[in-house]
């Protein structure tokens, strides 16, 4: 690729702050360009909008956010600026980052790991009640399933238990039958003799 062509020639990284509050990120366009565009997502975009807080803060109180270059990082691609970042972001203690760009789900999870311990151990009885619902829901569930199966195939169902079947002690009765069979006083009077030692 060509010097000219690629647009990470110009990455760079920088901060929002406002008072005690900080964003990172990262960029290739100039400064006062992304500024605007992160000014306008504060009112456009909703709460996934992470460096909203600032510019809310700021609005309130008539102040102003600053956006302050980190450093100029020239490089070849996209994953390279955000590996830059994440180093960063990484670096600053009060950032308001919520995500850490190139971080892979199991990291995020050893990072969050006490939190999410800590959250289901406080809500201990809401996720109980919430599993019992899941559990209460997938059981009606199954059980619609089961009679949709049995309607759509009642012919092929009924054909089955018709089938005969000749028991050991002699008696032919329906497959759908066996269990009323063994019950029967002809049966267990047979299974008695079988097992009974002479
Ligand atoms: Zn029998």
């Amino acid at each position: 690729m060509a010097e000219a062509d690629n647009k990470y020639a110009n990455g760079k990284i920088y901060e929002l702050v406002y008072k005690d509050k900080r964003y990172i990120g990262s960029t290739t366009m100039k400064l006062e360009h992304r500024y605007s565009c992160h000014k306008c997502d504060s009112s456009t975009m909703g709460s996934t909008c992470t460096s909203k807080v600032l510019f809310e803060l700021a609005n309130k109180d008539g102040g102003t956010v600053v956006i302050n270059l980190l450093e100029d990082y020239p490089c070849e691609s996209r994953k390279e600026l955000e590996a830059r970042e994440r180093f960063h972001i990484e670096q600053c203690q009060d950032r308001v980052n919520k995500t850490i760009p190139g971080r892979s789900d199991a990291e995020w999870y050893q990072a969050n790991r006490d939190r999410l311990i800590k959250y289901r151990h406080d809500n201990k009885e809401m996720f109980a009640k919430r599993d019992a619902e899941k559990h209460q829901a997938h059981r009606a569930e199954r059980l619609v399933q089961m009679i949709e199966y049995r309607l759509a195939n009642k012919d092929k169902i009924s054909a089955q238990q018709a089938v005969k079947i000749k028991c050991e002690c002699g008696v032919t009765h329906r497959r759908n039958d066996k269990a009323r069979h063994e019950r029967s006083r002809h049966h267990i009077d047979f299974k008695l003799r079988d097992t009974t030692p002479n």
